[in-house]
């Protein structure tokens, strides 16, 4: 069944869940040889998701930023990895149909290329840069040479590089010193995948190096210019934190399931009788209440609000991902408590969770930067 023939969200999120359970059957064999999901990402395609963020006027069904949140949150109780690269590709489309700032046929023939299953993501750091949201200019180059743009550089953490048929890349230009977009097509003569990502977190993402050695694209191919650590308020990264609440509400379910099946012979019943470890399944109850309602309620402002209040929103999606993203550790930390020693087997999933979430604190905004921001504002608003 495909998501374009389902009449309700109840039955979406039932095809979501039934996509999801077989990511978790696949998810410890990626993580132990630290491959690259394929098959979920084809099953994605398959389903039609990947094609669902697409805006109205190309012919998609322009998703809302709840719902492209409650299915990434799904697909991450399956599998962390196919989730947080799957979201770069449904958010980006999802942005740059509400921002409307890229030329409206290269916009359009991506949104056709998307509904044929093409797939796409940002590469914006380099190792000179480190996170590129703290404003540093890109050393990866644009020059212009006979109408064409040439372009020479290396992109580090290139989520989902196995299967990318476009990099939307950041390059300098010197000749005007200004930074910008570049869209390039994976068939374009010197575009390289290094192999490099050896994270022990998120291993199935494929966050591999790109290399771009005289690649040469239409002058159109620059797509956007923007100031580097100056972007607008972009509610299209809550897919972050809705990957790292997948995990720990799949955390939970199997500490819980562990709680109320283990039975030592210190005890009749089992471990969740106990007032001890009710209380963590309590708190990760909490953690888990908390972390839905904050993600859910601001997403759905996102969607209610107007361009102009949108752009006011980032200390609000800052304080989204921060603080699902700590209670996302918080969570797993919990659950492995709960477990006890087995948690830390190479058999058992919550070792993995527990790597995983850990790479939520280096996606964007850094938690350093969002308290800033917090602060920053706080200070400044007008008491009355
Ligand atoms: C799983 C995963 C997937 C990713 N996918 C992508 C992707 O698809 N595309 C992409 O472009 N990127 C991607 N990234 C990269 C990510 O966005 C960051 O660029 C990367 O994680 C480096 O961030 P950092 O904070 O470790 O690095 P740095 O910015 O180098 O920070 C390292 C340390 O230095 C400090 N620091 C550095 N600069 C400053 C400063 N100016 N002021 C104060 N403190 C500073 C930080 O606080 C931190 O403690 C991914 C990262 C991960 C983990």
């Amino acid at each position: 069944m495909k998501f374009q023939d389902t009449q309700s969200m109840d039955e979406r999120l039932e095809l979501m869940s039934a996509l999801s359970k077989s990511f978790l059957f696949r998810a410890a064999k990626i993580d132990e040889e630290g491959a690259f999901p394929y098959e979920n990402i084809s099953e994605l395609k398959t389903s039609g998701y990947t094609s669902l963020t697409i805006p109205k006027r190309y012919g998609g069904e322009e998703i809302s930023l709840y719902d492209l949140v409650r299915f990434q949150e799904y697909i991450a109780r399956g599998d962390g990895a196919t989730a947080l690269s799957i979201g770069w590709h449904m958010g980006i489309i999802k942005d740059l149909g509400e921002k409307n700032n890229w030329n409206e046929s290269i916009f359009r023939m991506l949104c056709e290329d998307v509904k044929n299953g093409a797939l796409i993501n940002n590469c914006a750091s380099e190792p000179q840069t480190g996170s590129p949201t703290r404003g540093g200019k890109p050393t990866t180059t644009a020059v212009k040479q006979d109408g064409f743009w040439l372009i020479n550089g290396r992109k580090t953490y290139t989520t989902m590089s196995p299967v990318l048929d476009y990099f939307n890349v950041t390059a300098t230009i010197p000749e005007s010193n200004k930074v910008a977009y570049f869209l390039i097509s994976r068939s374009t003569q010197g575009v390289e995948i290094e192999e490099t990502w050896d994270s022990i977190a998120m291993k199935g993402t494929g966050s591999h190096d790109l290399i771009l050695n005289n690649v040469k694209v239409k002058e159109e191919n620059l797509v956007e210019y923007f100031e580097p650590g100056k972007k607008g308020a972009s509610g299209w990264l809550l897919h972050i934190p809705a990957c790292y609440l997948g995990i720990a509400q799949a955390a939970a379910n199997h500490a819980i399931e562990f709680a109320k099946s283990y039975s030592p012979n210190s005890i009749k019943g089992t471990i969740s009788d106990f007032p001890n470890v009710q209380q963590k399944i309590g708190e990760m109850e909490l953690e888990l209440i908390r972390a839905r309602h904050f993600l859910y309620s601001v997403a759905k402002q996102w969607d209610l609000s107007a361009k102009d209040e949108r752009n006011q929103m980032n200390p609000e999606l800052g304080a989204v991902k921060l603080s699902v993203t700590n209670s996302a550790i918080t969570i797993v930390d919990l659950a492995m408590r709960i477990v006890g020693a087995s948690s830390l087997s190479k058999k058992n999933l919550l070792q993995q969770y527990y790597r995983d979430v850990r790479a939520g604190l280096h996606n964007p905004p850094m938690d350093d930067m969002t308290i800033l921001l917090l602060a920053k504002n706080a200070i400044n608003r007008s008491v009355d």
